[in-house]
C-alpha cells in the first residue's frame, strides 16, 4: 500500500475529545462525602471465588467492594432493582468518562433512561493512575470473561466464567431460567482488574491487578440497585482466565445507609430528557 502524499499532514490532525464533559451533571461530592461519615453498615455478601452473588442497594444507600485474603478482580452488573431492563451500559460510560472509572466517575445506564446509576464515592487504587505500559485500574473495556469465547478459542466447555457466574447468581436471586437471566447479564465494570490497550497492536491486554487484602472501591447508589458481583476464575488476571488454575479469593461486597436527614434535598436522578419520537 502506498501513502498518499499527505499522510503525514492527515496523520498531524490533533484529536477532539468526542464527549467533553463540561456540561455533564456533576454530582455533589461534598454532600455524599458528609452522608457517607455518618452511614451505618446494613449487611454484607462474601462472594466466593470463581462464583456471583446478587446483592440490592436503595437508592440514597453506599455499598463498598473490598479485596479480602489475596488479590482478586472482580465483574460488576447493576440493574435497576424495579426495571431489569434499565442496566449498566459500559460502552456509554466508557465514551464518557475514558477506559478505567475512578472517584467521581458514574456507571451510565442503557437507553432510554441514561442516568447515573451508581457514582465512585472512594477509589483506593486511586493512586494508581496510568502505568508505562498505558495500564490502569477498574476498566469498562473488557466484556467478561465468558465461556463462548472459550471455546471459540480453544473449544472448551468452562463453566464458572463471569458470564455464567453472573448468569446463575441472578436466576437464583430472581427465579428466572438461566436462559431468561443469561439476557440480562452485560458487560461489566471489571473492579480491581489492571488493563490497557498495547501500543503497537491497539490489544486488549491485562496485568496483575495492584490490588491488596484492604483495598477497597465505594459506590453511592443512585437509584435502587440490583447488584450481581463475580469472583473472576482469573483471580488477580496475572495469567489466564477461563479455567482453574489461577489463585483466586473471595471479596466483599458491604452496604451501608446514611443517617436520614443527611441527603436533604437530593433526589434521585429522573430519566433522561429525550422525547423519543426519533423524528416522526
Ligand atoms: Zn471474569
Amino acid at each position: 500500500m502506498t501513502e498518499p502524499a499527505d499522510a503525514a499532514q492527515r496523520r498531524a490532525i490533533p484529536p477532539v475529545i468526542c464527549y467533553p464533559t463540561d456540561t455533564l451533571p456533576q454530582p455533589d461530592m461534598a454532600l455524599y462525602t458528609a452522608a457517607r461519615d455518618g452511614a451505618d453498615k446494613t449487611g454484607e455478601v462474601l462472594v466466593p471465588p470463581r462464583d456471583a452473588r446478587c446483592f440490592h442497594v436503595p437508592a440514597g444507600h453506599f455499598f463498598r467492594i473490598s479485596s479480602v485474603e489475596g488479590p482478586q478482580v472482580g465483574d460488576l452488573n447493576l440493574w435497576n432493582a424495579k426495571d431489569l431492563s434499565e442496566r449498566f451500559y459500559s460502552g456509554k460510560t466508557r465514551a464518557l468518562h475514558g477506559t478505567h472509572l475512578t472517584t467521581g466517575h458514574r456507571m451510565w445506564s442503557s437507553f432510554p433512561t441514561l442516568r447515573p446509576m451508581a457514582t465512585v464515592t472512594h477509589d483506593t487504587l486511586g493512586w494508581y493512575g496510568k502505568d508505562a505500559f498505558g495500564g490502569s485500574v477498574h476498566d469498562v473495556i473488557g466484556t467478561r470473561c465468558d465461556p463462548y469465547t472459550g471455546n471459540l478459542l480453544s473449544g472448551t466447555q468452562y463453566h464458572h466464567c463471569c458470564h455464567s457466574n453472573l448468569t446463575r447468581a441472578l436466576a437464583d436471586e430472581t427465579g428466572q431460567s438461566l436462559a431468561q437471566a443469561e439476557s440480562q447479564v452485560h458487560d461489566v465494570l471489571n473492579v480491581f482488574m489492571c488493563t490497557g490497550f498495547t501500543r503497537d497492536t491497539g490489544q486488549y491486554f491485562m496485568k496483575a491487578s495492584p490490588v491488596r487484602p484492604g483495598d477497597y472501591i465505594e459506590f453511592f447508589a443512585e437509584i435502587d440497585l440490583l447488584g450481581a458481583l463475580s469472583a473472576c476464575p482469573g483471580g488477580d488476571c496475572s495469567s489466564e482466565h477461563s479455567s482453574d488454575t489461577a489463585a483466586c479469593y473471595p471479596l466483599l461486597v458491604e452496604t451501608f445507609a446514611p443517617a436520614p436527614a443527611a441527603l436533604k434535598g437530593w433526589t434521585p436522578p429522573p430519566p433522561n430528557g429525550y422525547d423519543r419520537s426519533h423524528g416522526r
